[in-house]
């Protein structure tokens, strides 16, 4: 299994290598600036140039070459975990404050991820109680297995051609995008809820799938953020299902959308169901929807991100927490939860860096947290490959997630009624 996926990688990367020579005309396109721990950056071969590094990150410059064995280099299992890297080429290319020189420029912008800045917005709200048992328990009877199974074969379906993959760059992907925003549209007339909106957050100039936002209730009050991301990578050498990561993380994601929203339940703060594009290429849609919402001043308390969670190894219902890039507090609460509405083990588990959207949330200030299928390093190994199908998949970790989802939203964002 392994070794096959790294012929493909290999494969790939040839490639995209002759890809980049046919179109050497356009530069700018071409150039990706990325941050990234150092542990992933020794794992590329040279195609790169360092502009800073700190203790523990590097601020490289790449090409879509470099991108591919970014993404390669980052599957790779380890017995020290090394984590993920964030496409940061339009922040680096708006980053221009005065008096610096080039070299210090780096530096700076580098620090802001390495010491970012948490400029605490949620300071007033919320001391992580356990407040509407009777609520969050008769939400929990409506959660249907079977509605995330059927979702999820749809959505993971690449033999009638519906979603070959649902990569940012591809018409699959923006297809993956509108049949989100239209299910949830339809689910909202179905329940005759005005008071559910979407919208669209761009992914740059570079990749066309856009991220969906959905917002449930009317009120301005800081939100509750739930979100997963619903790209795969490309499928031009195989079939990218995307049935683990992150179809389950997005499927668990809509039954809660669905639960919410078929409920009749009103909240003090308003939910936000969110769906991140072109996670796979350095979390930039969630970078743009962050900055979306900055732009917006949206204000947000809490994000959950749920970026697989239907592998459970050796089918152990652990639902493990991720320690780095999240809010302490806001992820012992996940355990209250887990132990107070789920009732199955909870843990904890290290993913290195910046291993999915919440990551994004986090670097500009925002609390987040992320619960996640098993120890990282004993998750779904067919992920990123054409076996990432639902086989290996389990029903009931996926409605426990949907569970732990629900939980958050309704104690987090306080029925009215
Ligand atoms: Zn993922």
């Amino acid at each position: 299994m392994l070794r096959k996926h790294k012929k493909l990688s290999l494969l790939s990367l040839g490639l995209l290598s002759s890809i980049s020579l046919a179109v050497q005309a356009a530069p700018a396109a071409q150039t990706h600036v990325i941050v990234a721990p150092q542990c992933l950056v020794d794992k590329l071969a040279d195609n790169y140039t360092t502009l800073s590094s700190s203790e523990s990150l590097t601020l490289i410059e790449t090409n879509p070459a470099g991108i591919d064995a970014l993404i390669t280099a980052k599957n790779q299992r380890s017995a020290i975990p090394c984590g993920g890297f964030m496409d940061v080429t339009d922040a680096w290319n708006e980053y221009h404050p005065k008096g610096l020189t080039e070299s210090n420029r780096a530096q700076s912008f580098l620090n802001g991820y390495t010491h970012p800045k948490k400029h605490l917005l949620n300071k007033s709200s919320n001391n992580y109680s356990i407040k509407y048992q009777n609520q969050v328990n008769q939400l929990l009877k409506t959660i249907n297995p079977q509605d995330i199974w059927t979702d999820l074969t749809h959505f993971s379906d690449t033999s009638k051609g519906q979603f070959p993959d649902r990569y940012a760059g591809s018409d699959n992907g923006v297809k993956a995008a509108q049949w989100l925003k239209t299910k949830i549209e339809d689910m909202a007339k179905a329940n005759n809820r005005t008071d559910v909106t979407t919208w669209t957050v761009a992914t740059g100039t570079q990749y066309k799938q856009p991220s969906v936002v959905v917002k449930i209730g009317n009120s301005n009050e800081p939100g509750v953020v739930i979100g997963g991301h619903m790209d795969t990578l490309n499928s031009s050498w195989e079939l990218k299902p995307g049935a683990d990561d992150d179809g389950s993380g997005s499927m668990t994601v809509m039954e809660v959308a669905r639960t919410l929203i078929s409920s009749g339940m009103n909240f003090k703060k308003p939910i936000y169901i969110i769906w991140y594009s072109a996670e796979e290429m350095g979390l930039v849609g969630s970078s743009y929807v962050v900055k979306d919402f900055k732009n917006k001043n949206i204000p947000v308390d809490a994000v959950l991100q749920l970026d697989m969670t239907g592998y459970a190894n050796q089918n152990d219902p652990t639902i493990w927490l991720i320690t780095d890039n999240v809010n302490k507090d806001l992820t012992a609460y996940l355990k209250t939860l887990v132990n107070t509405y789920v009732k199955v083990p909870v843990s904890e588990t290290r993913c290195g860096y910046a291993c999915s959207d919440h990551a994004s949330w986090d670097k500009a200030g925002f609390t987040a947290s992320f619960p996640f299928e098993a120890k990282f390093g004993n998750d779904d190994p067919y992920i990123h490959t054409a076996q990432d199908t639902m086989e290996v998949l389990s029903q009931s970790h996926m409605a426990d997630f949907a569970k732990l989802g629900t939980a958050f939203a309704v104690e987090l964002a306080e029925p009215t009624a």
